[in-house]
C-alpha cells in the first residue's frame, strides 16, 4: 500500500506545531491570550508530566496524550510535536539538498549511553533536582532558543522597522524596549543550538536517540505501539534505499529490520521504497499595549541605541545621579521568585527553565538565573530588578508557565502575595550621604510601603513598612545610588501575605454650609 501521504501529513503538522511554539516565544509586544498559549505547550511532555503532578487539572494530561499516540503510532511526539526535533529535521534537510549524494546508513544503538542518561535523569528528578532535565529537555532547549536568541532579534528588527518607519510619519509598529541581554543565559542556548544542528546536519536524529531522555523513554514505550513500520521481507529487494534516508539510522539492510524504539516516525521510508515493501500495518502486543504618535516618536529618539544593541536601565533612573558612590555592600539572602511559585523550593522543583514566561513578562523583570538560585537551578528564571520591576496588577507568568512551577493567580490575589521584602540602608541613601531630597522609591512604591519621613531640616527619609511590601521591586530599579542599592528586595523563601495599607481618608472637614465664596 502506498504510503507516502504520510510523510506530507507529518511535514505540514510538524510545521504548524513549530510554527505556534516560535509565534508563543517571538510574540514581542505580548499580544497572544494565556489560553492560545496554553493550548500550544498543551502536549509538551515533560512540562506536562510536572504540570500534571502538581494539580491533577485536566489541562495538564497531555502526556498522556503523547503516550497513547505513541502507543498507537509510535514516536510521534519526537517527529511532530518537539520543536527541537523539527528544528533537527530542517538541518539535515539542508544538509540532504547541499549535498546530493548525502546519505544515512545504519548504526547501532548506544545502549548504555542512551539508557544510562534517562535512569540519571529519572534518578535526578526523584532526588528533587531538575537540573538534568532542564539542561535536556528538548521543549525547554527550544524555548531558551526561541526566548535568548530569537526574540531578541526579532525586537531589533522590529526597531529597525519602526524606526525606518518614523521617517515617513507612520507609527503602527512601534519601538520595543530591550530592557536586558545577558551573554551569560544566551550563551548556553547558543552553543546547544549549533552542536544540536551540526549534529543532525552529520547523523540526523543522533541528538533524540543517544542523549534525549524524552526520546528514550518514548522509544521504550514505542516498543509496545500498535501501528508499527514494518518490512516485507519477501518482497523487498535489498537495495537498501529506505536506509539511505532514515535520519534515525535505525534500518538494517541486511536484516531488514527496523529498530522501532528508535524510529522517528518520520516516514521518509515510506516515500522511497521502490517495491512498495514498506508497510504501516496493525501489530498485536503478541506479535511484537497602545502608545500615541507623539510618545511614540518620543520614545524611538530616547532609545535609538536600541539598533545598536541594549539600553540601559537607567531611564527610569535619570532624574538624579549621584555625586558619589555608595559604600556599604548589600547582601541578599535569597532572590525572589515569580508571584505564585509559593515557595522557592517549589519553584525550583518544577522550573524547567523553558523560558515561557521571561517572554511573556511584559517588564521583563524575569530574567534566566546563573547562581542566584544555585548551579544547580541554571536558567530558571528570578526576580532580576535590576532589569525592572514586576507590576503590580500584572499575572502574565503565571497564566502561560506549562509545568504550574508558577500557579495560576488572579490579579486581585496577587496584589498581597509578598515575594519579598524591601530592606532600607541608610548609609546608601543619598539623602543621607549628599543631603539631596529624593524620594524615587517611595514615588514608584505601588502598595506605599515605603513612605517618605521627616528627617534633617525640610529633607525627608523612606521608612519601610514591611507589612505592607510584595517585594515587586519597583523601589530597588528605581533607586538611583550605585553601585549598591540603598533599598533592595530580600527573596522570601516562602511567599507570604502582604498586608493591603488602607486608603488614606481626608482628614479636612468640609463646611457644607459655608457659603460659596463668590
Ligand atoms: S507578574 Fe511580575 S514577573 Fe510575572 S509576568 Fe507580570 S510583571 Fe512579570
Ligand atoms: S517558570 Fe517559566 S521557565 Fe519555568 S517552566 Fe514555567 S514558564 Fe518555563
Ligand atoms: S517597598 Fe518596594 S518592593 Fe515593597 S511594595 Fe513598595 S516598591 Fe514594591
Amino acid at each position: 500500500m502506498k504510503l507516502a501521504y504520510l510523510r506530507k501529513i507529518r511535514i505540514v503538522v510538524s510545521i504548524i506545531f513549530l510554527l505556534s511554539i516560535a509565534i508563543v516565544f517571538l510574540d514581542i509586544t505580548n499580544f497572544l491570550p494565556a489560553s492560545f498559549i496554553n493550548y500550544i505547550t498543551f502536549l509538551q511532555f515533560i512540562p506536562s508530566i510536572i504540570k500534571f503532578t502538581n494539580l491533577f487539572l485536566p489541562m495538564s494530561f497531555g502526556f498522556i496524550i503523547v503516550i497513547i499516540l505513541t502507543l498507537l503510532f509510535g514516536r510521534v511526539y519526537c517527529s511532530s510535536i518537539c520543536p527541537l526535533g523539527t528544528i533537527q529535521d530542517f538541518s539535515s534537510y539542508t544538509a540532504q539538498k547541499n549535498n546530493k549524494k548525502k546519505k544515512f546508513t545504519f548504526s547501532k544503538e548506544s545502549f548504555w549511553l542512551r539508557y544510562s542518561v534517562l535512569g540519571i535523569t529519572i534518578v535526578s528528578i526523584l532526588s528533587g533536582s531538575l537540573f538534568l532535565i532542564n539542561l535536556l529537555d528538548p521543549y525547554s532547549n527550544s524555548g531558551r532558543i526561541f526566548a535568548q536568541l530569537f526574540n531578541p532579534l526579532v525586537t531589533l528588527l522590529n526597531n529597525l522597522i519602526a524606526f525606518s518607519l518614523e521617517k515617513f510619519n507612520i507609527y503602527f509598529i512601534y519601538p520595543i524596549e530591550i530592557k536586558a541581554f545577558y551573554i551569560s543565559a544566551a550563551s548556553f542556548p547558543l552553543i546547544f543550538l549549533v552542536i544540536v544542528l551540526y549534529v543532525s546536519y552529520k547523523r540526523g536524529r543522533l541528538y533524540c536517540n543517544t542523549i534525549c531522555p524524552v526520546g528514550t523513554l518514548l522509544g521504550l514505550i514505542s516498543k509496545f505501539t500498535i501501528f508499527k513500520l514494518r518490512i516485507d521481507k519477501t518482497s523487498c529487494e535489498g537495495c537498501g534505499i529506505c536506509a539511505r534516508v532514515c535520519k534515525a539510522e535505525c534500518i538494517e539492510k541486511t536484516t531488514k529490520e527496523i529498530d522501532f524504539s528508535r524510529c522517528v516516525a518520520c516516514y521518509n521510508c515510506l516515500d522511497v521504497c521502490p517495491s512498495d515493501s514498506i508497510n504501516y500495518n496493525f501489530i498485536s502486543l503478541n506479535s511484537s499595549q497602545k502608545t500615541s504618535d507623539e510618545s511614540r516618536r518620543n520614545f524611538l529618539s530616547r532609545t535609538s541605541m536600541l539598533f545598536i544593541g541594549l539600553t540601559t536601565t537607567a531611564i527610569s533612573q535619570i532624574k538624579i545621579i549621584p555625586k558619589k558612590d555608595s559604600k556599604v555592600a548589600i547582601k541578599k539572602n535569597s532572590f525572589a521568585s515569580p508571584p505564585g511559585s509559593k515557595t522557592i523550593d517549589h519553584f525550583n522543583s518544577n522550573c524547567t527553565a523553558c523560558h515561557l514566561c521571561i517572554t511573556a513578562c511584559p517588564t521583563k523583570v524575569l530574567q534566566p538565573s546563573i547562581v542566584e538560585y544555585g548551579i544547580f537551578n541554571i536558567f530558571q528564571p528570578f526576580m532580576d530588578y535590576k532589569t525592572n520591576y514586576c507590576n503590580y496588577d500584572c499575572v502574565a507568568c503565571s497564566e502561560v508557565c506549562p509545568t504550574s512551577a508558577i500557579q495560576t493567580v488572579t490579579s486581585e490575589q496577587k496584589k498581597s502575595i509578598q515575594i519579598g521584602k524591601a530592606i532600607f540602608v541608610k548609609e546608601n541613601c543619598i539623602v543621607e550621604t549628599e543631603n539631596t531630597a529624593c524620594g524615587a522609591c517611595s514615588e514608584h512604591c505601588p502598595t506605599k510601603a515605603v513612605m517618605m519621613v521627616d528627617y534633617k531640616g525640610n529633607l525627608k527619609i523612606p521608612e519601610v513598612t514591611n507589612k505592607y511590601c510584595v517585594g515587586c521591586g519597583a523601589c530597588e530599579h528605581a533607586c538611583p545610588t550605585k553601585p549598591y542599592k540603598a533599598i533592595y528586595i530580600d527573596g522570601n523563601v516562602t511567599h507570604q501575605v502582604a498586608e493591603i495599607k488602607p486608603t488614606e481618608k481626608l482628614d479636612q472637614k468640609i463646611d457644607y454650609k459655608e457659603e460659596f465664596p463668590f
